[in-house]
């Protein structure tokens, strides 16, 4: 079983892959457009996106830069009409993990999705991110240590025992060692801000950090503390 998102924006198509995906064992989310991918995108929970080109709001293989950029492990299996070499090529360059035409068969659909689950699962480890307190050093996935300051190794330790759960900005500032009450609010956005240039600065991946308005942050892949 995987947990699946569907970005589809041909109703009956949609519906048909989901029902499909479903009754093979899987959890589907289908979506229509790039807003509502968006909107219903979990990081952490989706482990493969199937992902159409053509959309209302946009071009599919955008959102597949994005999400690559991002740094993000999901899978992805482009799912298009447009069948060209060309295209596939293309595609595949900008981070997809498999290319399907839509005239494809259901089951060659069943396979690239149990292919890809087997390869994320192998690929696993390489993926994550981890955290070394000792030497204090952030090792992104892929990339050489990035050596980090005191405040740094906090507000990440602070988010990466906890990857996938929102971390309270009132968490992360005691941790810090300061009184939350008497805290300027804009050191934690700016001290944030200066972690993840640093992170981008030394590897071209986005810190995988999100920001929960008002809440506080999210650090959404896969995480290691290694004492
Ligand atoms: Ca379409």
């Amino acid at each position: 079983m995987q947990n699946l998102i569907l970005l589809e924006d041909e109703t009956i198509l949609r519906e048909e892959l989901a029902e499909f995906l479903a009754d093979i064992g899987h959890r589907v989310d289908a979506v229509a457009s790039l807003a509502e991918f968006e909107r219903v995108h979990d990081p952490v929970r989706h482990r493969i996106a199937i992902i159409d080109l053509g959309l209302p709001d946009g071009d599919g293989m955008d959102l597949i830069r994005t999400l690559r950029r991002q740094g993000q492990r999901v899978g992805i299996i482009v799912l298009t009409a447009r069948g060209a070499v060309r295209d596939k090529v293309a595609g595949l360059e900008d981070g997809a993990d498999h290319y399907l035409s839509k005239t494809a068969d259901l089951d060659e659909l069943a396979a690239t999705v149990s292919a890809l689950s087997r390869r994320l699962d192998d690929a696993e480890p390489d993926e994550c991110w981890v955290l070394e307190p000792g030497p204090r050093r952030l090792l992104p996935p892929g990339f050489e240590a990035i050596p980090l300051s005191q405040q740094d190794l906090t507000v990440l330790q602070a988010l990466m025992i906890h990857p996938g759960t929102i971390v309270s900005r009132q968490e992360i500032v005691t941790a810090l060692g300061e009184n939350f009450l008497d805290y300027d609010q804009r050191r934690l956005d700016t001290q944030m801000r200066r972690l993840r240039r640093k992170v981008e600065d030394a590897t071209g991946l986005v810190l995988p950090v999100n920001t929960a308005r008002n809440a506080g942050y999210l650090f959404y892949a896969e995480a290691d503390i290694r004492n």
